[in-house]
């Protein structure tokens, strides 16, 4: 379980702070793959040159699901970075309980 995490003092060093929101966010309208696909590689690129990427990703981690690009990855990434984290993380049963 984790808990809400509202600091967001990092938020002033984003590198998305000067690029258009739209790029992180899905639009409201329906978006086809293709148009999706070009728009997160865009935010992910501006995403990779960014200092407070970590602080970014461990902040939708614990706040969300939120959808959008953070920390240079999706929400469907991100839930199974986390999916894998909580398996990696179970106890080692090898007698078979
Ligand atoms: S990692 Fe990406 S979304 Fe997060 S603050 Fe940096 S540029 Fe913005």
């Amino acid at each position: 379980m984790s808990a809400l995490n509202c600091d967001m003092t990092w938020e002033k060093m984003a590198f998305c702070l000067e690029s258009s929101p739209d790029l992180f966010f899905p639009p409201y309208e329906p978006e086809n793959a293709k148009n999706r696909a070009r728009r997160e590689t865009k935010a992910k690129t501006i995403c990779k040159a960014c200092k407070v990427k970590e602080q970014c990703l461990e902040y939708a981690k614990i706040n969300g699901p939120i959808d959008g690009i953070w920390g240079g990855t999706t929400l469907k990434e991100r839930n199974q970075q986390m999916r894998l984290k909580e398996i990696w993380e179970q106890p080692f049963d090898i007698m078979g309980d």
